[in-house]
């Protein structure tokens, strides 16, 4: 079926705001990374879009979970409980990482019977990780440029990589293990020179730390950040691999296994939103549309993560620069200031792609109105 058919039978069946999650797209998104990345294991990101449905797709195609949070834990840990006692411990190690550098001891004290694997990147971190979760093992977070990327994730986490073997030392001497080095090059990261630096980054720390004698680090882990192609300027996908694959061989040996944490490049373009047109008027002269979804729902990656969403339409007609607003009483619940798009009407329904990543992860309740029903597809 043609997929504004689809959409609008979907929308007819289930109401408005709706999204529309495909399985094959997420399928498809895992595939193509593994197949273009054969060395990387796969660590899905789940701030990106929690959705159990999504986990569990992953799940079954052999994906392994970045959490940042105890509920993101229990989220991902659920999947294990149908698994055979002795399959249990390697699951942890082997699915899960907590790639948050920083836990509350409540969390860490919680955490410890699971022996889970757990980033730092400061000394305060080694005390707190060796008095409440003794058994845990640890992944030194860096600090790496962050250049270019639409959403900077380099000022809050990251030890200098100047610090890191002194990191590594003290946690080794506090009796835990350091098992490998991560790091975080921003999210939608189109500056592929970023990976390029961090991975030598973190190939000298690697040589630093065996020049010390810490021999165990075997884990790089080279975070999420790839960009999902919202616009034809995004260099595709393919051309940062071949860039990656060649810096692999080059500086890292087979016994170092290699990890990935996309959050966004998994889900993105698995999601569609459709609304409906709630409210019409002229604004000067520009024609103004209220949709019944919007910045405090699942157009919430506009503040949180500067993303921009084209707004299509299923009529055809001349265009005119208009402007797109949500449901909300605020002014700041503004989707677009300058759409090209057909008049509409009232009750016309319109779609937004793309919208898998960041969105309805960061949906609220504001002003009583609640986050879009989602259906899935291709499951
Ligand atoms: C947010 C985050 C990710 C996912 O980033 P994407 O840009 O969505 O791929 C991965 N790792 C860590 C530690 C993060 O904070």
């Amino acid at each position: 079926m043609d997929k504004l058919q689809l959409l609008n039978d979907l929308a007819a069946e289930h109401g408005t705001p709706l999204i529309v999650v495909d399985h094959e797209a997420l399928r498809r998104n895992y595939q193509t990374f593994r197949q273009l990345l054969p060395r990387v294991q796969i660590y899905y990101a789940v701030k990106a879009n929690p959705d159990p449905a999504i986990l569990e797709t992953f799940y079954h195609l052999g994906a392994s979970f970045d959490v940042a949070s105890l509920s993101e834990f229990h989220l991902v840990h659920k999947n294990i409980e149908k698994l055979p006692d002795a399959d249990r411990q390697q699951f942890i190690w082997g699915k899960i990482i907590y790639a948050n550098p920083i836990k509350a001891i409540a969390t860490l004290k919680e955490l410890d019977r699971y022996k889970p694997l757990v980033t730092y990147d400061n000394p305060e971190e080694v005390q707190k990780v060796r008095q409440h979760a003794p058994h845990a093992g640890l992944v030194l977070r860096v600090k790496v440029p962050n250049t270019g990327a639409v959403v900077e994730l380099s000022s809050k986490f990251g030890a200098p990589p100047g610090e890191a073997v002194r990191l590594i030392r003290l946690a080794e001497k506090s009796g835990l293990a350091v098992e490998g080095i991560s790091f975080h090059v921003g999210s939608q990261n189109t500056n592929y020179a970023n990976y390029i630096n961090a991975l030598h980054l973190a190939e000298g720390i690697f040589r630093e730390a065996r020049l010390h004698g810490f021999e165990r680090l075997k884990i790089l882990d080279i975070g999420g950040g790839f960009p999902a192609p919202y616009d034809p300027s995004v260099r595709p996908f393919a051309e940062l691999a071949t860039m990656l694959n060649a810096e692999f061989e080059r500086l890292f040996p087979q016994n170092v296994d290699l990890a990935a944490e996309p959050g966004r490049y998994l889900v993105a373009t698995a999601a569609t939103l459709i609304a409906s047109v709630i409210g019409k008027t002229k604004r000067g002269e520009k024609p103004s549309y209220y949709l019944d979804d919007g910045v405090y729902q699942t157009f919430s990656g506009i503040i949180f993560d500067r993303c921009k969403y084209r707004i299509n339409t299923f009529k055809k007609g001349h265009a005119q620069i208009s402007a797109v607003y949500g449901p909300t009483c605020d002014s700041l619940d503004t989707i677009s200031l300058s759409e090209e798009l057909p008049e509409l009407n009232i009750g016309d329904l319109v779609y937004a792609e793309n919208i898998g990543a960041y969105s309805y992860a960061t949906a609220t309740h504001f002003n009583g109105f609640s986050p879009a029903k989602i259906v899935h597809i291709n499951r």
